[in-house]
């Protein structure tokens, strides 16, 4: 493995990525986190607990932010092995740890139309097309995502109309890929009812839709983990179902608000807490549906994930 062989330190980056749809931007998931308010301007906070007056989202969003090596997500074919650090900087994608491989083009969407709603996988589209399927607890953000990354205002409420809030339901885009809405999780509070939205609408179509390149778990940044997101990221890492964290409502910042923890640190504690799930660590983004942070890094990763499927 390329992440087994590297030297474990941090980098701490503070351009902007050559990227046309990417800037650097590092969190580091191992404590103390980092982070500078204006590039150079401030010294970095030492503790993150300290109160502090919360600043602007787009300040933060130019913030530099660091990130262990061992902590990335490196794309199969890509080696960074030898990379400098100011040239692998500006391959990583803003708000995540994910790095750029040679597939990540062809990120826009142009078209994007409701297909159908199915209630099994055997109904799901047969026409062979790569697939990103978005899940969440109920209220995650998770329409309001899709409404973003689609560039419509509306498109999400189709799953959401009476009858199609427990399906699988699929969203053509560009002619040549899915995204697809699955039923929110979560919101029923009684263990039994949890097990039946798990067991009843998506571990069949997680473990047999063989055009799925990838989960994008979302998780509600603004707020502390959950089990069930957890116990849902657990899941998912064991059956070795290929997952992405997509982190909402990072543009929700007051303290007092958010129990007192920022997006950062919850972050950090919800990945420190899944990490023994997974082998490697996997892709997480910062998002905000409010700010539009995190849209154009996650179709690009969603295209570096697509083409790499498509020739493989
Ligand atoms: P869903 O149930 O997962 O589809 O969630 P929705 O997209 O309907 O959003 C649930 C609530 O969270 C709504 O009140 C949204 O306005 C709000 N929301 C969604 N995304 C964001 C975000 O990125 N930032 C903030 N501040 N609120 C959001």
């Amino acid at each position: 493995m390329v992440l087994a062989q590297l030297p474990r330190f941090h980098l701490s980056i503070f351009a902007k990525s050559h990227f046309s749809l990417a800037s650097s931007h590092f969190i580091n998931p191992n404590p103390p986190v980092k982070l500078a308010r204006t590039l150079f301007s401030l010294p970095p906070r030492s503790n993150l607990a300290t109160v502090e007056p919360t600043p602007a989202s787009s300040d933060l969003e130019d913030a530099p932010v660091e990130i262990s090596l061992d902590r990335l997500f490196i794309p199969p074919e890509t080696d960074i092995s030898g990379e400098d650090p100011s040239r692998l900087a500006a391959r990583i994608l803003k708000g995540s740890n994910i790095v750029l491989s040679r597939y990540a083009r062809d990120a826009q969407v142009v078209q994007a139309d409701y297909v159908k709603s199915s209630v099994r996988t055997e109904d799901c589209p047969a026409d062979g097309l790569p697939e990103f399927a978005l899940v969440g607890r109920s209220n995650v953000g998770k329409s309001s995502l899709l409404n973003s990354l689609v560039k419509r205002k509306r498109l999400a409420l189709t799953s959401k109309k009476p009858g199609k809030t427990q399906c699988i339901n699929h969203f053509r885009i560009n002619d040549n890929w899915y995204l697809v809405d699955l039923p929110g999780y979560g919101y029923a509070t009684a263990p039994h009812e949890l097990k039946k939205d798990w067991n009843k609408f998506t571990k069949d179509y997680f473990l047999n839709r063989s055009t799925l390149v990838s989960v994008f778990l979302l998780v509600d940044a603004s707020i502390p983990p959950k089990q069930i997101d957890l116990d849902y990221a657990s899941w998912l890492g064991q059956n070795q179902v290929p997952m992405t964290m997509v982190f909402t409502k990072c543009d929700k910042r007051k303290k007092k608000k958010n129990g007192g923890k920022r997006p950062e640190e919850n972050i950090k504690e919800f990945q420190d807490l899944i990490q023994g799930f997974f082998e490697t660590t996997p892709p997480w983004i910062m998002t905000s549906s409010v700010t539009n942070q995190g849209r154009d890094e996650i179709l690009l990763h969603m295209a570096q994930l697509r083409n790499y499927w498509l020739k493989h």
